[in-house]
């Protein structure tokens, strides 16, 4: 999910935060207000869009290490788009499950 105006949501997140302390209704309800308009129109379930303009979902993990993040409409190669911290998380994420399975058959 992404968050186009990032301002207005952090906006948002403070006065939910100020709300909770406050435990006043109708500030919270005006915290709400001002989350529902930040995110509106701004959500995108989209995490790229290719230069075709076609919608990419996530790269899973083995398309993040293969460099293999391809575009199922044109075939473009979309693997620059994935970040060394993308790569990073992806390698904790195998290597987490890899440690889980070792504990199993310990
Ligand atoms: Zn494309």
């Amino acid at each position: 999910m992404k968050i186009t105006d990032k301002l207005a949501f952090e906006d948002a997140q403070i006065m939910a935060r100020i709300a909770v302390g406050k435990f006043d209704s109708a500030f919270w309800f005006a915290a709400m207000q001002a989350l529902k308009a930040a995110y509106k129109g701004g959500v995108s379930m989209a995490w790229f869009y290719c230069d075709c303009g076609y919608e990419l979902d996530h790269p899973t993990d083995r398309e993040i290490l293969t460099d293999e993040y391809l575009c199922p409409n044109c075939d473009e190669d979309n693997s620059l788009k994935i970040t060394e911290q993308d790569k990073a998380e992806a390698m904790g994420r195998i290597l987490d499950r890899l440690e889980a399975l070792e504990k199993k058959h310990v």
